[in-house]
């Protein structure tokens, strides 16, 4: 059986495990932490890279960040993880569920605005599979209604928005290094702060509510309890481990791009003449391969085919349920037709796209569902 995904190790993971584990300091914040933050800093030009235990951390934390109260609206894409609603709804806000653009699962940009009310205080914009959103017509709402933008960039590591790293455009943007990502740490993620005037309290939010990183700065003598906040930071073994993989991240990327352009390729032919999509990338968009979907006719179809990839030993996945439908929320949901977002949770089906799956590999998934009758 071809899995769906498999985590890569590049192989100098445990060496600096190991490092890490001797240095005698093992708790978060210590060298490997700051080699990881130093870099995502430096690459994509974040005032400040906070590592966490996993993307649904530094959404709590940017929701914490946004002081989200009671009653506050927040629009969220419905075609997303959980966490991306759930962080704020922690906070006590209501989701105002956002449809998918008919183009890609991303939130359709042009349809926000009619959900702004005077209670809304930010959007959380979702590149799915990496690939941007339309972030001009987000800021420049935000700009209009005074709104935060935080980017859910969970996959979206080494993808661009006209030439912008994605992450660095909202004012705060959260990735994710969980196994099934381009790079991992197993769980683990990242708070990205691109508006100066929240670094001082994230950094704080992120050590339990005290003023600890001034105090290992010396900029204070002692350090006490001064806002809320909880206890975000990975240990310094997973970010040693996560060091390794940001060591090999180009490797790693120009690997999946190949697959990715082999499936592609490969499936245009069947795809047009089947009545099915693939995905589309918008001209401000890059593609950072995190994933190769395909879009059916219907649910039949769809599960018609997992079933014929299935009997050929491929394991091939569905992804998300629209969330304003889900038991948690739908007693919540205001009740609209988002019907883009319900398309994509009938239809769409991921490939394995993993580094190790080879060029042969690929071929027989092609030919597999190239001999999918429709
Ligand atoms: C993976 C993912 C998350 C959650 O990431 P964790 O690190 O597992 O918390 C959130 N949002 C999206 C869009 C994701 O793909």
């Amino acid at each position: 059986m071809i899995p769906f995904n498999k985590p890569y190790l590049t192989g100098k993971e445990m060496h600096y495990m190991y490092q890490a584990v001797y240095s005698g300091k093992i708790s978060g914040n210590g060298l490997f932490t700051q080699k990881c933050q130093a870099y995502f800093e430096k690459q994509s030009g974040f005032k400040k890279a906070l590592l966490t235990t996993s993307c649904t951390d530094a959404l709590e934390m940017s929701a914490m960040l946004a002081a989200i109260e009671p009653g506050d609206e927040v629009i969220v894409p419905s075609y997303t993880f959980v966490s991306t609603a759930l962080a704020f709804v922690r906070q006590g806000a209501k989701i105002i569920f956002a449809d998918s653009s008919p183009v890609n699962p991303n939130i359709d940009a042009d349809k926000i605005e009619e959900l702004i009310s005077p209670r809304t205080r930010a959007i959380v914009p979702v590149h799915y599979a990496g690939i941007a959103c339309d972030m001009d017509k987000i800021m420049a709402l935000a700009a209009k209604y005074n709104l935060l933008v935080i980017e859910d960039a969970a996959q979206a590591i080494d993808s661009f928005y006209k030439s912008r790293p994605l992450g660095s455009i909202g004012h705060l943007a959260a990735f994710s290094f969980h196994e099934t990502k381009n790079i991992n740490s197993g769980e683990g993620g990242l708070l990205a702060i691109n508006d100066e005037k929240l670094v001082g309290r994230a950094e704080i939010i992120w050590e339990k509510g005290t003023n600890r990183s001034d105090f290992s700065r010396g900029v204070v003598s002692k350090y006490e309890w001064v806002d809320t906040g909880s206890s975000f930071l990975p240990s310094e073994i997973n970010a040693a481990y996560l060091f390794a993989q940001i060591e090999h991240l180009e490797d790693i990327q120009n690997r999946r791009k190949e697959i990715w352009e082999q499936y592609n390729k490969g499936l245009q032919g069947w795809a047009s003449a089947n009545g099915i999509g693939l995905p589309q990338i918008p001209d401000y968009a890059t593609n950072n391969a995190h994933m190769f979907y395909v879009v059916c006719k219907d649910g039949a179809q769809r599960n018609r085919l997992v079933e014929h990839l299935k009997s050929g030993e491929i394991w091939a996945v569905s992804h998300y349920l629209s969330l304003h439908r889900s038991p948690y929320y739908k007693g919540s949901d205001r009740g609209a037709e988002l019907v883009n977002s319900d398309h994509y949770t009938d239809c769409l089906l991921r490939l394995p796209l993993f580094y190790e799956l080879s060029n042969e590999e690929t071929a027989r998934i092609i030919s597999r569902i190239c001999s999918f009758a429709g």
